[in-house]
This record gives structure tokens, C-alpha cells and sequence, in this order.
């Protein structure tokens, strides 16, 4: 334990954010860290819980109280060692996740919880700074051959895994870059692209192969996957939810994700024909999300006149909901740096119909409010409250309402069965589909989810492709007592 009283004496400390102003007037990330010396104060606020929940509300089942401890007696490198024991990537968790470890902290029922995100970030960010994260080559290969499909973060920490596991891996994109929806998805101003470029980089030296551009089951043969000992298929949940009302096809409604990854691509100098701005428009973002969240950060920095934000669920409350209590993640108001930087919020609408003109341009959105029926033993009902018709002035709706689930290309192309939600069927913990040597991981296999899961089910993925290939594993599993690998 950190230091006995220290959750008495220090309060919660988060890294603080450059003004509104100044950081929509560009992509960068606008986080301020701590100093090293606060730092180690947040480090002590752990109590060092005889049943840590912080490590079990962790889907890496991340040694929490342990990096936090190291961190308060200023053992930077051991808490980067133990960090990346159970994390590849802490770099991009760090920035990313919603962080159902702090939702699970004990100290979360009296006080404000541990910042465990804050500290993962810090400890990472010294590390490379530091130089102590070097590539780890195997000392031997085994000549098994290992072909992943899709670099994000599930792909890249089965990657990870399984070379360090002896096996020759190549990661195949049909991206013109790597890093899945971390690359094209979430914005430069929530983590910059150099972050994923740094890891590749350690990644390709560790023996990696990256191919990227090449689409497997398009302009890459299924057939030729044979020459590989063993595949994982790790393709994302890619298929855009669409709202198919009246006048879904005026010229301005937009899918989020074409919105996001085209100014992504335009940040790093790429020339896009006729990218979509939200410049002095009228924006509504449909879909309340954190790919809402992001396109309310771009249309912001794009300059837009005004921005909507519509969600048809009701407003959560402002603390944990009673029927989500500790250490349960929380049915709670999330409001991003994005959101503090200029919407208007909405919930409880719906959206009737797209107006567009004679030109097919779209011009206005008109909505309705709503209500969720709960029936006992039933599902939901929505029900719409007869005269509260809205008609909104809108030269940009973006459609920003997750994804139905995988492509199916590639199961129907390798004869792999799909669960009731139209996933690749593998079971969890296993991740072995019907085609004995194909495994699935991420969010191709569990649907849309989140970026802790992805690394979570890539190395847990890795490690029973291991055990298929060579009867065992030394790769680590979140369940069992295992050798550590680690930085
Ligand atoms: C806009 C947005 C913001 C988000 N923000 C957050 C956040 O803040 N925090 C968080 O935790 N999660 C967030 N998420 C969710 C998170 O990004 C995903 O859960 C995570 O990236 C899933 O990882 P994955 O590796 O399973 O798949 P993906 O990241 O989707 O990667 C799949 C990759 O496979 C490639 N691929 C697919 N098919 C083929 C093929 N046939 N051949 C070759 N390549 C192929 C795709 O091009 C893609 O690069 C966000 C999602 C979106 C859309
Ligand atoms: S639950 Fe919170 S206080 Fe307890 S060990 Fe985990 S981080 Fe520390």
C-alpha cells in the first residue's frame, strides 16, 4: 500500500484540459499531464483493498493496486513492467477507455475513486520516454505460421502474443494504414496517430509483418489463407446501423464514420474529393454515443454554425443510478471533453423525416419526442407523445448510431457459422470458430464494443491459438496464474 492515509489526505487529481478556444482551432490532443509529484499523491490514494474490484472491474484484469503502489514510491519501471504484464497497449486504454476499473474502486462508494487511467497513461508515457520499451524478439521461432486479419487493437495484441510466442505473424489491412477504428475511427484529438506509429514501430522490430491495403476476400484470396498454420480473424464490427426514414437520401446525411475518417485522412495531408464540412452548417448528430461525442469535436473544429446532438434514450441522471449500483458500471450523464466544447443536448427524440429541397440538399429535420413503455416481461416499447412535431434548420446530419455487427464476407467465404447477432460464432474464453484452426477476437466476434476488450480478447485469443498449435501455452491468460511476459 502507497501510503496508509493517503486516500484521507489527497484528493482526486485529473490531468487538466488547454481552453475550449484554443484547442478547436486544431486536431492535437489538448490534455495537460500532472506533475510527476502529484502523480505519486494519486498513487497513494489506493488503500491497496484486500479484494481489489478496481482488478476484476478490468476486462485485462490489470495488477491495479500494484502499479499504483510502485508508482507512489516512484518505481516507474516496475510499474511499467507490471502495466504491460496484463496490457499491450496501455498507451491507448490510457487515453480511451471509459475505465470500469474506476467505477469498480472501492474507494468510489465514499469518495472519488483512484485515477487509475491518469496513472496508466503516466506510467506509459514515462516509459517510452524513458526508453524502457524496447521490441522483444523471440529467441527462437517455432516455424508455425500465423495470419491475422485486421489491425486493430484486438489484431495488433494477438499479433503481439503470438510472436512473442515463437510464431511468424503477419497482420493483414485493407487500410492504407494500421490501427483499425484507433486509426480511422476515433479522432486525432482524442489520441494522436504518432501514438499507434510508435507502437507499430516496436511491433515491426519485434518481427511482425504489416501488410496493409490488401483486403482479404477482395483483393486477397481467401485461398491463399491456407498456407498459413492458423488465422485469426479480428475484422471489426464494421456494418453502419442506418436510419431508414423519409428522405434518408437527401444530399447531407451522412454516415458518422465517413464524416470522422475522411478529416482524419485530411489532418495527415491526404486530398479527399468533396470531404464532407461542417463548416458554417447547421450540424445535427444523430446518436449519443461516443461517436457522437466525436463528430460534435469535429464539427467544432470544422467551424460548423451551430450543433445538435439527438438521442432517443432518456437522460441518464447525474450520479450512479440507483439501479446500477457500485461496483456495477453505472447508468450515469457521460459529458466528454467534446460535448464541454459546444452541443445543444437532446434526448427522449426522434427523428421523423430528412426535408430536402428541390435540389435534393438537405435542408431540415423533423422529430418527435418520445417515451419508453416498460411492460413487465416485455421488451421496451417506444411510444411517441402526440403534438411535440419539431422541424430543426439542418445542412448536415450525421448519422452516428453504431454498427449491426461484422461484414459478412469473410464467414460466408470460409464456412464460419454466426451467432443470433450475426457475430462470428466462437465461444468466450476459446475464441476457436467451427473451422478448427480460424479463431475470432474483438469486436468481429463480441460485437461493437470497447478498446479494452479488443486487447483483451487478442491476447486471451492468442494464447488458445498457441495452445492449438503446440498442445501448450506460456502466454499469459487475465484467468490463471501464468508467467508474466512483459515489457
Ligand atoms: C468513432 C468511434 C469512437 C470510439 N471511441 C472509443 C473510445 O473512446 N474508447 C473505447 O474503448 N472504444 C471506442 N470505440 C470502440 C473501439 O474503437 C472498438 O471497440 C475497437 O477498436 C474494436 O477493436 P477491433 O480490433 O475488434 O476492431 P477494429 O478496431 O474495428 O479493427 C478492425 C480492422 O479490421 C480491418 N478489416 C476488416 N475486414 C478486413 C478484411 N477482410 N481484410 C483486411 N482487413 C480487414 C478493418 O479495416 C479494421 O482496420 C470507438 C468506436 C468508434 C467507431
Ligand atoms: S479498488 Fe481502488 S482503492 Fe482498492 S485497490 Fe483498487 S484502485 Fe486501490
Amino acid at each position: 500500500m502507497g501510503k496508509v492515509t493517503g486516500f484521507k489526505e489527497f484528493e482526486r487529481q485529473d490531468e487538466s484540459y488547454e481552453p475550449v478556444k484554443d484547442r478547436i482551432k486544431n486536431y492535437q490532443e489538448f490534455t495537460i499531464p500532472l506533475s510527476e509529484e502529484e502523480q505519486t499523491k494519486q498513487g497513494s490514494r489506493c488503500m491497496d483493498c484486500g479484494i481489489p474490484f478496481c482488478h476484476s472491474g478490468c476486462p485485462l484484469g490489470n495488477l491495479i493496486p500494484d502499479f499504483n503502489h510502485m508508482v507512489h514510491q516512484g518505481e516507474w519501471q516496475k510499474a511499467s513492467w507490471l502495466l504491460h504484464s496484463t496490457n499491450n497497449f496501455p498507451e491507448f486504454t490510457g487515453r480511451l477507455c471509459p475505465a470500469p476499473c474506476e467505477k469498480s474502486c472501492v474507494l468510489g462508494i465514499i469518495e472519488d475513486p483512484v485515477a487509475i487511467e491518469e496513472i496508466e497513461k503516466s506510467i506509459v508515457e514515462r516509459a517510452f520516454k524513458e526508453g524502457w520499451i524496447k521490441p522483444q524478439p523471440p529467441k527462437t521461432r517455432t516455424g508455425k505460421t500465423i495470419a491475422i486479419v485486421g489491425s486493430g487493437p484486438a489484431g495488433l495484441a494477438a499479433a503481439q502474443q503470438l510472436n512473442r510466442a515463437g510464431h511468424t505473424v503477419t497482420v493483414f489491412e485493407r487500410d492504407d494504414a494500421i490501427g483499425g477504428l484507433l486509426r480511422y475511427g476515433i479522432p486525432n484529438f482524442k489520441m494522436e496517430k504518432g501514438i499507434i506509429d510508435r507502437r507499430v514501430a516496436i511491433l515491426e522490430a519485434e518481427g511482425i509483418t504489416f501488410k496493409t491495403n490488401v483486403n482479404v476476400g477482395v483483393n486477397y484470396d481467401v485461398k491463399d489463407l491456407k498456407a498459413f498454420d492458423s488465422v485469426v480473424l479480428c475484422g471489426g464490427a464494421t456494418e453502419r446501423r442506418s436510419l431508414p426514414t423519409t428522405g434518408a437520401d437527401a444530399d447531407g446525411v451522412v454516415q458518422a464514420m465517413d464524416f470522422l475518417t475522411q478529416q482524419t485522412k485530411v489532418v495527415f495531408g491526404q486530398d479527399i474529393k468533396d470531404q464532407v464540412l461542417a463548416t458554417d452548417k447547421n450540424v445535427i448528430v444523430i446518436g449519443g454515443g461516443d461517436t457522437g461525442s466525436d463528430c460534435v469535436g469535429t464539427s467544432n473544429r470544422q467551424g460548423a454554425k451551430s450543433v445538435v446532438n439527438f438521442e432517443i434514450m432518456p437522460k441518464p441522471p447525474g450520479h450512479r443510478s440507483p439501479s446500477t449500483p457500485w461496483p456495477f458500471w453505472p447508468l450515469q450523464l457521460k459529458t466528454s471533453s467534446s460535448h464541454q466544447e459546444g452541443v445543444e443536448r437532446n434526448w427522449l427524440i426522434n427523428t421523423k423525416e430528412f426535408i430536402k429541397d428541390e435540389n435534393g440538399k438537405l435542408t431540415a429535420l423533423k422529430t418527435v419526442n418520445v417515451e419508453w413503455k416498460m411492460v413487465p416481461g416485455q421488451r421496451p416499447q417506444l411510444i411517441e407523445i402526440a403534438g411535440t412535431e419539431k422541424t430543426w434548420p439542418c445542412d448536415l446530419a450525421l448519422l452516428a448510431l453504431g454498427f449491426t455487427g461484422p461484414e459478412a464476407t469473410l464467414a460466408d467465404k470460409l464456412g464460419l457459422e454466426k451467432d443470433a447477432r450475426s457475430n462470428y460464432k466462437a465461444e468466450y474464453g476459446k475464441y476457436q470458430t467451427n473451422v478448427p484452426h480460424i479463431f475470432t477476437a474483438g469486436d468481429m466476434r463480441r460485437g461493437q464494443s470497447l478498446i479494452v476488450w479488443a486487447i483483451s480478447e487478442g491476447r486471451e485469443a492468442a494464447r488458445q491459438v498457441d495452445i492449438y498449435l503446440m498442445g501448450k501455452s506460456n502466454l499469459p491468460s487475465k484467468d490463471m496464474t501464468g508467467d508474466l511476459v512483459a515489457m
